[in-house]
């Protein structure tokens, strides 16, 4: 996605396009780590020393607010951020720590639950060596 694509992005979606935000979201949907605010924070603060962690906390909870980015907690309290909105599982590699994507079949039902039982969100994570770390 360009600058000018984001902005237009963000625009659609009632948040005003500040030169932060702007960054913020370039950041994460080029990063396929869905990082952190604090590894957004490291790494935007290199191009940008004018940024508070502040901004980057607001920034992200702007996004969350109108829905152009999901929260993904892994392994307990670490929030991280991911701008892929279609339904989709994770991956977590024990060793380097890189958070996989991966397709899911969504039309799956959990026929256990019948009547009564109302699912607002699914989960889909697993945990175990990627490709990578395996060919080491
Ligand atoms: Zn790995
Ligand atoms: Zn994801």
């Amino acid at each position: 996605m360009t600058v000018i694509g984001i902005t237009e992005f963000l625009n659609a979606h009632d948040i005003k396009p500040s030169y932060q935000r702007i960054k913020v979201y370039e950041h994460l949907v080029h990063s396929e780590n869905h990082p952190s605010a604090e590894v957004i924070y490291r790494e935007l603060i290199k191009t940008i020393p004018t940024l508070s962690k502040t901004t980057i906390y607001n920034s992200l909870k702007t996004f969350v607010e109108k829905g152009i980015v999901k929260v993904v907690t892994v392994d307990g309290n670490e929030m991280h951020y991911d701008p892929v909105l279609e339904e989709h599982g994770h991956f977590r590699c024990k060793k380097c720590g890189k958070l996989y994507n991966f397709h899911i079949d969504s039309s799956q039902s959990f026929s256990e639950l019948v009547s009564g039982f109302e699912v607002e969100e699914r989960n889909i994570y697993l945990k175990g060596i990627c490709s990578q770390c395996n060919k080491k």
